[in-house]
């Protein structure tokens, strides 16, 4: 059951964001828009993540939408070594907290609210700020790798 269970979930294609609270982020796919009035997301956030804390403590918090090419900032945020090339001073828009320079759109949230959900914790984002980069192809997850639209 286990092992079909993330199978199945692994041919579940997603976007991949970096979500930033205070200094710290982190790649997450669990992610999706929850209301529109009011302007709400939800995340699912690991509870073992570092990010978690910080996210729960902070003022504000970031989710930044990757674009296609942005490979080496998902894995760079999600603790991965990668081949690509990463300095977190191109990578990043300064702010409080920091947005992905070059991403397809940034949210500016502040907490909502955030409820347990087994290992994983369902954070509840208001958005307040949005920012729109250029248009173009997305980072999308499927089957366990980073793919590209067309
Ligand atoms: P840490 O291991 O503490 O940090 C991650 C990396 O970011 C480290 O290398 C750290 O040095 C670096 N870093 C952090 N802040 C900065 C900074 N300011 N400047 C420079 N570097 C910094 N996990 C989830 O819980 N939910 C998800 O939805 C999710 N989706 C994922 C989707 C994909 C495509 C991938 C690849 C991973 C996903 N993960 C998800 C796993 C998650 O990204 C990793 O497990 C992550 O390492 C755990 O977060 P952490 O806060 O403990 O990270």
């Amino acid at each position: 059951m286990r092992e079909a269970f993330k199978e199945a979930m692994s041919r579940f294609a997603a976007g991949v964001t970096v979500v930033f609270a205070g200094e710290r982020g982190m790649t997450a796919s669990a992610f999706f828009s929850l209301s529109l009035d009011p302007p709400l997301v939800a995340l699912g956030v690991s509870e073992r993540a570092r990010l978690l804390p910080a996210l729960l403590e902070a003022d504000r918090f970031t989710v930044s939408l990757l674009r296609e090419g942005q490979e080496g900032v998902a894995d760079h945020f999600a603790g991965r070594a990668s081949g690509v090339g990463f300095s977190p001073g191109q990578a990043l828009l300064e702010g409080e907290p920091p947005r992905v320079k070059g991403a397809l759109a940034a949210l500016v949230c502040r907490l909502e609210a955030h409820y347990p959900g087994g290992d994983h914790r369902i954070v509840v984002g208001r958005v307040e700020e949005v920012h729109l980069g250029e248009m173009g192809p997305p980072l999308a997850y499927f089957h366990r790798a980073y793919r590209r639209l067309c």
